[in-house]
């Protein structure tokens, strides 16, 4: 959407083709039909730093349907109940969160201590250390950097496991830095959150629509490509599962890694450019929506310490429209061991725990749960995955790549989405500038581009 939106602006003739009938990718929502609450397929967060994505909102217009923070803070409970805060002060980075980390109940001073030598030196990092340190775990960087256990699962899996959607055993050690200084270290704000006042979809789906539609642009929906045809090296055309086909220009495909590689011709998939991605892998994410039939929680959400329950977000406060603290979205990033739970024993599970951490829950009668398992839900930034992330710039000439798995230096985010959207709408206008003359206001120039997914 980023993509097509940054090409129609420059004057390009775009078609948006989609396989499903609806935009959103992994970022949508749909209405329950029982409770006709406006559901999402996982609770999406972001944080001031996401720059190009707060942009993307703001060209839009839509920035007014989102809640950020006007400053961090996140309330963490262990199983006791008992609470702390991460929350960011009026101090100057990389201050600004000293105060909370220094009453920050769940880890000893001595921890403490070795905390704020760790994020000492992850402040003093750059681009080039990130890059260096991509082929070790964060695990084996924070071992390295004297973490105690109690502060890898007690403080560091919290951030990591909800910014990067692994664990830190499973999260290259350049990424986690990455985030941790991009995040919470370099801006005092960087780390406020963010979140959509009502299903994703009716975030920005309609606005990119009319957007598109006012530049003359093309919304192919419910098309899914099967296959590129070819012409010398260069793309000619999309080949569509029902036999049909679309000729033009040049292409942006923003297809997932693993959805992108079928589509390519086998010894291009198989090549030394395209088959880096090959090996990339993905991680699940699982949330569990409750609904109860009274309110249960005062908080919009809360983060758990101790439990499978990680973070829970009361949707009733979140979504304007919805009843307040009477349904709750249980979000479990990492999800491998659960994602294999049937319905019934993830629900039994989460209840359990809720009934633990969210006393309230047990004295409420349980009225729905909706589960659902994302089993794509983001790539994994595993150790070594840098270098399997590509560039927007391919060997075919025409064919241009987003999708936030390619090589923006961010997690899986709508911020590393909309990243690699412009990305690959900027390489695109530098490989194949347009004639000013065949620019018509409101008219399709005679260069026509297609963005994929
Ligand atoms: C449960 C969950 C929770 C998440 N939480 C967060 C969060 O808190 N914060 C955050 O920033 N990010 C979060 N993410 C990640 C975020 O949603 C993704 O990183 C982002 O949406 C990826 O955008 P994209 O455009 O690169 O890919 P997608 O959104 O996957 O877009 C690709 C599109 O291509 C289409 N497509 C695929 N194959 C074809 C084909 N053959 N032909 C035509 N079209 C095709 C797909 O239908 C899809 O619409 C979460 C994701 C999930 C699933």
């Amino acid at each position: 959407m980023a993509a097509a939106c940054e090409l129609a602006d420059a004057g390009y003739g775009v078609t948006l083709v989609e396989r499903r009938p609806y935009l959103g990718g992994r970022a949508y929502s749909f209405v329950d039909p029982v409770t006709g609450c406006q559901v999402d397929n996982g609770q999406h967060v972001f944080m001031r730093c996401c720059t190009a994505y707060l942009a993307f909102l703001q060209k839009l217009g839509v920035l007014s349907k989102a809640t950020l923070q006007d400053h961090l803070r996140v309330v963490i409970r262990d199983r006791q109940g008992r609470p702390s805060s991460l929350h960011a002060v009026a101090l100057p980075h990389p201050l600004h969160l000293l105060p909370s980390f220094l009453t920050y109940r769940h880890l000893p001073w001595r921890d403490k201590a070795r905390v704020a030598y760790a994020l000492l030196c992850i402040y003093l990092t750059d681009q080039e250390d990130w890059r260096r340190e991509d082929k070790r775990s964060f695990l084996a960087w924070l071992r390295a950097h004297g973490q105690s256990p109690a502060a890898v699962a007690r403080l560091w899996e919290l951030l990591i496991v909800a910014t990067c959607n692994n664990r830190v055993d499973r999260v290259s050690a350049g990424q986690a830095l990455m985030v941790i200084k991009t995040g919470f270290l370099q801006d005092p704000h960087g780390a406020d959150l963010g979140f959509a006042r009502d299903g994703l979809s009716s975030l920005l789906v309609p606005e990119v629509t009319a957007y598109l539609a006012q530049r003359a642009a093309h919304l192919a929906l419910g098309r899914q490509v099967q296959g590129l045809e070819w012409e010398g090296a260069r793309a000619a055309a999309l080949r569509f599962r029902d036999g049909s086909r679309l000729e033009a220009d040049a292409f942006v495909s923003a297809l997932p890694f693993h959805q992108l590689l079928p589509v390519l011709p086998p010894e291009l998939r198989a090549g030394p450019f395209f088959g880096r991605a090959a090996s990339l892998e993905t991680a699940p994410i699982v949330n569990v929506n409750l609904w109860y039939d009274r309110p249960v929680m005062e908080e919009d959400f809360l983060a758990f310490l101790d439990s499978p329950v990680q973070w829970v977000f009361n949707k009733g406060r979140l979504h304007s429209h919805t009843s307040s603290g009477a349904y709750l979205d249980v979000s479990i990033s990492g999800a491998q061991e659960y994602f294999v739970l049937g319905k019934e024993e993830l629900q039994a599970l989460v209840t359990r725990e809720l009934a633990a951490l969210l006393p309230r829950t047990a004295q409420a009668s349980l009225v729905r749960c909706l589960i659902i398992k994302e089993r794509h839900a983001t790539f994994a930034p595993a150790p070594g995955s840098w270098e399997r992330r590509l560039p927007a710039v391919t060997p075919v000439p025409n064919l241009f790549l987003a999708g936030e798995w390619t090589d923006t230096g961010w997690p899986s985010t709508m911020e590393s989405a909309v990243r690699s959207g412009s990305a690959a709408a900027q390489a695109l206008r530098r490989a194949l500038p347009l004639r000013t003359s065949t620019i018509v206001p409101g008219a399709i120039p005679a260069e026509s581009v297609l963005v994929k997914g």
